[in-house]
């Protein structure tokens, strides 16, 4: 049976993984909110990739940088002024579109670094069409700023106008020399940073794959120039095998190199790890060889030196950077994508599975009386493993309509406390994926559970 966005929205929905924002006014388009067991597995996601990049890096280090920047920022970023983003109406419909996501959906070539007129005779010889009517009668491209405005203090004027950030790695560039300062890291080390972005997308869609709100999980590492490339293939593995390890499958991931004249003008290398969504590929993360410019921007523009002193070759230099870049909401997305699964048992019984990896899923096991007259005993072993996973309890329903109701959610193990359990202090712990079952020791449960989470 086929995976669908439907039904995985429908399943988001249904259990309270994502809700639509705002629902009781009618919404506000694009936007969700994650519920009690979204904000789990989300934050899960989250810990997956701070353990990865922080906590086992040898070189790294973590930063919570403000949402809200002085302006000069994104001048220097390039995000106010020229740089912006490709707009064109259709004439027939009236609709607005970005041009270079429509030639990326629709032809699959990646636009970036091309001219505005490239990009309109492109979209005239190939004929690509506007995705409301189906028509190719287009306006010229026009550039738009994607990013929100707002005002600081009382009052609204011009002066005051200040942006919420578009990405969240500004925060980690203009830290770069109190970073380095206070931790006394030698080069190469990288800062890594969790938080939300905002961009006025134009077409936002694909339930959380694009949104106006979104978070984004970004790792700036800084490097001696000339070994940045060496650097850009080490993060490039380092990335797929992230992805690997917590259970995307290898064939439904690609990596997508930019050929030397898509790469921006300041870029030395770049690829695309793109993901196979049930709407097609789908770019997840974007990783780039930076080489110097940002860094070289803010010391322009704030006069301040963020060079690095090389106390092996006593040198000065500004260092080069690569930065992988990856949305929470959406590679969050593609972990449920990949794990949703229906399994036909037989004839007319399908199982409907989350085959999450135990570290993603929202709940580790789930606690379940086999009688409520075994509430109190189940209880106190919801209690035990409360202490170190978030873990769910059941007592409603047959035993078979519970293990089901976890499987829909991903939780790995079912943790049955029976008539027996009172003599042997042992639970059944039920299998997910094999739907296996086995005794285990009441007492044996944390170090059973915290085996299976290791990724
Ligand atoms: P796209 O081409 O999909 O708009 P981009 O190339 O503009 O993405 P980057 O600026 O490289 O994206 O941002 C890095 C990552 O942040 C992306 O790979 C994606 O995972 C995430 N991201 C960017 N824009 C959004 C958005 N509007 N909604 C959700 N995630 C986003």
């Amino acid at each position: 049976s086929e995976k669908t966005m439907d039904k995985i929205v429908a399943l988001c929905k249904g259990r309270g993984f994502v809700y639509p924002g705002s629902e009781i006014y009618g919404g506000l388009s694009n936007t969700w909110d994650y519920g009690p067991l979204g904000v789990e597995f989300k934050n899960n996601v989250k810990k997956a990739w701070w353990q990865k990049f922080v906590q086992e890096s040898r070189y790294n280090v973590g930063l919570d940088a403000a949402i809200l920047m002085n302006p000069q920022a994104w001048v220097a970023s390039g995000h106010v002024g020229g740089f912006s983003d490709p707009l064109m109406d259709c004439k027939e419909c009236k609709t607005r579109h970005r041009a270079d996501q429509l030639i990326e959906d629709q032809t699959g070539e990646n636009p970036a670094g091309w001219s505005d007129q490239q990009m309109m005779d492109f979209i005239r010889d190939k004929g690509v069409t506007c995705p409301n009517c189906g028509k190719t009668n287009f306006t010229e491209i026009r550039k738009f700023n994607l990013m929100f405005k707002t005002y600081q203090g009382v009052t609204e004027d011009a002066k005051n106008e200040i942006y919420l950030r578009p990405e969240t790695a500004q925060g980690i560039f203009v830290n770069f020399s109190n970073i380095q300062r206070t931790t006394r890291k030698k080069l190469p080390f990288g800062v890594c940073q969790i938080g939300k972005s905002f961009r006025n997308e134009i077409t936002p869609g694909n339930f959380t794959f694009r949104t106006r709100e979104f978070e984004q999980m970004e790792m700036e590492f800084f490097c001696k120039p000339g070994t940045d490339l060496e650097w850009f293939s080490y993060w490039k593995d380092t990335c797929k095998n992230w992805l690997l390890s917590l259970g995307i499958k290898e064939e439904n991931i690609k990596l997508r190199d930019h050929e030397q004249e898509e790469l921006s003008h300041y870029s030395n290398a770049t690829t695309d790890i793109e993901f196979m969504f049930p709407f097609g590929w789908g770019e997840l993360w974007g990783i780039a060889d930076r080489t110097d410019f940002d860094l070289k921007q803010h010391i322009t523009h704030s006069t301040k030196g963020l060079d690095y002193f090389d106390p092996e070759t006593n040198e000065r230099y500004v260092p080069y950077v690569v930065e992988p870049s990856l949305g929470a909401d959406r590679v969050a997305l593609a972990f449920l994508c990949e794990a949703y699964d229906e399994e036909q048992l037989d004839e007319k019984d399908t199982r409907v599975v989350l085959r999450l990896h135990p570290a993603l899923a929202p709940f580790k096991a789930c606690v379940l009386p086999l009688s409520k007259k075994l509430s109190e005993q189940a209880q106190e072993v919801y209690d035990k493993l409360s202490k170190y996973f978030r873990v769910d309890y059941d007592e409603a329903g047959s035993i078979g309509k519970r293990y089901r109701r976890q499987d829909e959610i991903g939780t790995p193990f079912c943790l049955t406390y029976d008539f027996d359990s009172v003599e042997d202090g042992c639970v059944t712990v039920r299998d997910r994926d094999t739907m296996e079952q086995e005794r285990v020791k009441i007492d044996e449960l944390v170090h059973y559970i915290s085996k299976r989470l290791k990724f």
